[in-house]
């Protein structure tokens, strides 16, 4: 509870998984320049003169440390158990819990997120394990289960599950919603999956490039579990809500014309993690006003984010030295996600 919790069972948690070298980046020549070291550390490797095929030479390194940082060889279900397992406990006790996967576009943050058929991600492993977990806890009461997933793009909020028009934000109760989301009543683990492949296909793509999810879009699944038992004569109703968030691209929007579409677009999607860090920032630094109101995202976090809410950062990194600048903006900034 908050009143009676210590500073330690709020910190914010932050993780980093490295993901594998792909074929593209070892065709391009790459050489990896991260190193995971005893579970916990990251140690990245700057090399000298990007030109100089021939001698790539180490300049300097540096160390990061973290609650836990993950080797290319992780399984999806020890990133859920280490990230996320203790989130999902502390929903059904009625504790709100959040997610983010952050990262530059192409490091692994949907993999992490959604992940595959064959290898799902802590979206669906949290799903999962509710499922489970409530099974074995439904004798004394009775669980529900809803869900809803929706996509921040250009400060738009879109529904996933049943794409239209966009949806309003309006206050309910110190909670801000999303007019109209659907609540998804869900009852088995399969059947989760296949919605949340489909509503990820929903995302806004690239008017370049149709097939891709643009890296410019946050997505946001949002599991509520409403627990409802006898006391005595009362029916007493405990509610926990689990956050998981994909969020966009961490990397710099390149675009500098203003009045571009795509700069827009960039501004916009500068305005939803620049919200984000300097909330993070905020409650890094102890403030009393926490400034959730500067966009979509943060508006729709305000009860997920600091207080007697469980936080979890998983930062996504490539091992390869041609995003060595994107690595490290990513480590800097999860760095300073710790301090909370
Ligand atoms: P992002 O969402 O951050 O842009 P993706 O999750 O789409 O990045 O990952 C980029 C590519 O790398 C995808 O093809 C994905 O399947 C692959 N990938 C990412 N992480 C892993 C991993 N841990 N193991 C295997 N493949 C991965
Ligand atoms: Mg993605």
């Amino acid at each position: 509870g908050a009143g009676t919790a210590d500073a330690a069972e709020n910190r914010i948690l932050v993780f980093v998984r490295l993901r594998p070298m792909s074929r593209k980046e070892k065709e391009a020549g790459s050489r990896s320049c991260v190193k995971i070291v005893n579970k916990k550390e990251v140690y990245l490797t700057e090399y000298a003169s990007e030109n100089d095929y021939l001698r790539l030479k180490r300049v300097r390194g540096r160390h990061f440390c973290f609650d836990s940082a993950f080797p290319d060889s992780t399984t999806q279900a020890e990133i859920y158990n280490t990230s996320t397992a203790d989130l999902v406990e502390g929903v059904l006790q009625g504790r709100n819990g959040t997610v983010f996967c952050y990262g530059a576009t192409g490091a692994g943050k949907t993999y992490t997120m959604l992940g595959t058929m064959e290898n799902p991600g802590v979206m669906v492993l949290a799903i999962k394990d509710l499922f489970s977990k409530v099974r074995q806890r439904s004798y004394d009461g009775n669980h529900s289960i809803q869900l809803s997933y929706l996509e921040i793009y250009n400060e738009t909020v879109r529904d996933l599950l049943s794409p239209g028009r966009p949806l309003h934000l309006r206050e309910d109760k110190q909670v801000t919603v999303a007019a109209g989301l659907t609540q998804y009543r869900a009852y088995s683990t399969d059947e989760v999956m296949k919605l949340l492949q489909q509503g990820n296909k929903n995302r806004t793509t690239e008017p370049t490039r149709v097939n891709e999810t643009s890296s410019r879009s946050h997505a946001i699944l949002q599991v509520i579990v409403e627990y409802r038992f006898m006391d005595g004569v009362n029916i007493v109703t405990r509610v926990g809500k689990l956050s998981l968030i994909d969020l966009a691209g961490s990397e710099r929007a390149l675009a500098t014309d203003q009045r571009t579409q795509r700069s827009i677009e960039g501004a916009n999607i500068n305005r939803s993690l620049l919200a984000l860090s300097n909330c993070v920032n905020a409650l890094v630094e102890g403030k009393k006003h926490i400034p959730y109101r500067n966009s979509k995202l943060t508006q729709l976090l305000k009860d997920s984010l600091g207080g007697s809410c469980n936080t979890v950062m998983i930062a996504n990194i490539s091992p390869s030295n041609l995003t060595f600048g994107e690595t490290q903006n990513t480590l800097h900034w999860a760095d300073r996600a710790k301090e909370i």
